[in-house]
């Protein structure tokens, strides 16, 4: 049930894409993603859905439940929702501002998501991934732990803004949890909080605080597992189940279903892609306007 909404809802965000493009090509396939399309089916599986090609290495009769259905759209969904991420004279994507305090960020009706991580967990290199398909835009990626010490706003054409949000843990700035807490407690334009877990080492203590904070305020948000290709397939399904087990068990608010991905072989960012355009797509029907 929920599962056939998410695929309706992917449906309506399509038809309101080819709306923003009037006159254009609803989308066009980008070029990476058609050389993907070409790739044998393996291939484009483990890129494409990392979890799937996981799930084919569990023991047969003793799979686990990835809730691999929740979100599965089609690889034309995905390849539309690509035109959401390419910037063109139409679709600006750009670094917005950047801000220390939630007062001083900018004040935008457009809806809103947020990656959250600890220092180090390969945050703007994800955002840098995601962003790919926009070379302009600029996400510093550090060299030292702590680097990103505001939040940075990134405008994604007419349809979102994605907020880069400083790392937590070694040497986080003093007003961290001020500064995260108050945002995501009382940014009313926050749609969804994406909480980056790093899949080498899984959950550590101060991910726990973060997942309190999106517990407590009863935030909608998902899990996406970082550095996919770092691991052997073992470590990777361990922590894969351990995580997924713990999202089960120990969450509300947490989206079922794992976002695995790399921003290095690029694995499973254009699944990410789409489904913050899904997201995005939703609000079309929550009264928001776009300007
Ligand atoms: P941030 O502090 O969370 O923004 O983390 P960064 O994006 O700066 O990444 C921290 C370190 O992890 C850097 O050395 C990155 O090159 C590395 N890294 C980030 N993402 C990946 C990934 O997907 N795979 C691998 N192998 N390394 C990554």
């Amino acid at each position: 049930m929920a599962a056939r909404r998410l695929r309706l809802d992917v449906g309506r965000l399509f038809a309101m894409g080819a709306e923003l493009g009037s006159g254009r090509r609803a989308y066009c396939t980008s070029q990476a993603f058609a050389e993907v399309l070409r790739l044998p089916s393996k291939q484009l599986t483990k890129l494409v859905f990392p979890l799937q090609e996981l799930e084919r290495h569990f023991v047969p009769g003793s799979k686990p439940d990835l809730h691999l259905k929740i979100f599965n759209p089609s690889l034309d969904d995905i390849a539309r929702a690509e035109s959401v991420f390419t910037a063109s004279s139409w679709n600006r994507i750009e670094y917005l501002s950047s801000a220390v305090r939630l007062d001083h960020a900018p004040d935008l009706r457009r809806p809103e998501v947020c990656f959250i991580g600890r220092s180090n967990v390969g945050k703007s290199s994800l955002i840098k991934a995601l962003f790919s398909l926009a070379p302009e835009v600029e996400v510093r990626v550090s060299k030292k732990p702590g680097h990103t010490k505001k939040m940075n706003f990134f405008k994604v054409g007419k349809y979102f803004t994605l907020v880069d949000m400083p790392g937590y843990g070694y040497r986080a700035p003093e007003d961290f949890v001020d500064m995260v807490e108050t945002y995501l407690k009382e940014r009313k334009n926050l749609m969804r909080t994406f909480l980056l877990v790093d899949s080498v080492v899984g959950i550590q203590k101060s991910d726990n605080i973060a997942i309190e904070m999106c517990e407590e305020f009863a935030l909608p948000y998902v899990m996406v597992l970082t550095k996919i290709d770092k691991s052997s397939k073992g470590h990777l399904l361990k922590q894969v189940l351990q995580i997924q087990k713990f999202v089960d068990t120990k969450t509300q608010g947490c989206f079922p279903q794992l976002f695995p991905v790399s921003a290095v072989t690029y694995s499973g960012i254009h699944l990410l892609r789409c489904f913050i355009a899904n997201i995005i797509g939703n609000q079309e029907t929550n009264g928001f306007q776009f300007n």
